[in-house]
């Protein structure tokens, strides 16, 4: 398949309650150099030419900050609002039903708001992986060694780290496939799209990224996103100064 500009959609989830951040507003409300979560990654897609719509689902509860105070940065970054859902599934799925039938779409991204740090390098890669083999999704190898209890921890056995990935997003799936996954899908739990692809029979290939697309769930988190954002930003930096 041969990529085109703006044929990738966004759906950005948006809606959770971030419960583990603490505090009484949406943690995407929270911001790192002064932009808040939600707006930070859509800026990342946005320097993407193949992310054309982004669609973004938001509870009913944090629509009027988004059409008050931050009409104008969701007008000028051409973010589609629609209705999020209890869980994350029904979310995604009202960013779907929004999206309609759109010609111009190929590929369908779902990444979580709550990652803004995700790379352009990452962005070519799963989106490529997904034009060859219609579905893959960013992960890391996971470098500790793991150990599996089912008895609170009282024994345990080790899971051999060589198969195992921890999972991103983007997760990026044509967007057939991902339609045929939501229109089976009847509710039962599934903890990301990828395990919703994987049960219409499809393999989900993983892609390598970086634990520098971190998912802000503590307070915490956003210091250690600072400390990513410096960096990216000095090879930025080192990257484009004139006379390399
Ligand atoms: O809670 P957690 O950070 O794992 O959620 C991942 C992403 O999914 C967040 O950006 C959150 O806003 C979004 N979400 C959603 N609708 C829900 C639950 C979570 O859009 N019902």
């Amino acid at each position: 398949m041969k990529a085109s500009s703006n044929d990738v959609a966004v759906i950005l989830p948006a809606a959770g309650s971030g419960q583990r951040f603490g505090g009484v507003q949406n943690k995407l409300f929270a911001t790192l150099e002064h932009v808040p979560l939600w707006l930070f990654s859509v800026r990342r897609l946005r320097l993407h030419q193949r992310v054309g719509r982004i669609l973004m689902p938001i509870s009913a509860s944090d629509r009027p900050r988004f059409e008050t105070e931050f009409a104008q940065a969701v007008a000028e970054s051409e973010v589609e609002l629609v209705a999020g859902g209890k869980e994350r599934t029904d979310s995604v799925r009202s960013g779907l039903e929004a999206l309609g039938d759109d010609d111009s779409v190929a590929l369908v991204a779902i990444h979580d708001a709550a990652r803004p740090l995700v790379r352009h390098d990452h962005l070519d890669a799963v989106f490529a992986k997904a034009d060859q083999c219609g579905a893959a999704i960013l992960a890391t190898p996971v470098t500790s060694t793991v150990k599996q209890s089912f008895d609170d921890g009282h024994s345990c056995h080790t899971l051999d780290r060589k198969t195992l990935w921890l999972a991103q997003t983007p997760q990026v799936f044509r967007v057939d496939l991902l339609r045929q996954a939501y229109a089976k899908h009847r509710g039962r739990p599934a903890t990301d799209d990828a395990e919703l692809v994987q049960r219409i029979g499809i393999d989900v290939a993983l892609v390598p990224g970086s634990p520098e697309n971190l998912k802000i769930t503590y307070p915490h988190d956003l210091t250690i996103a600072q400390a990513i954002l410096n960096i990216q930003s000095q090879h930025e930096h080192a990257r484009t100064r004139p006379d390399r």
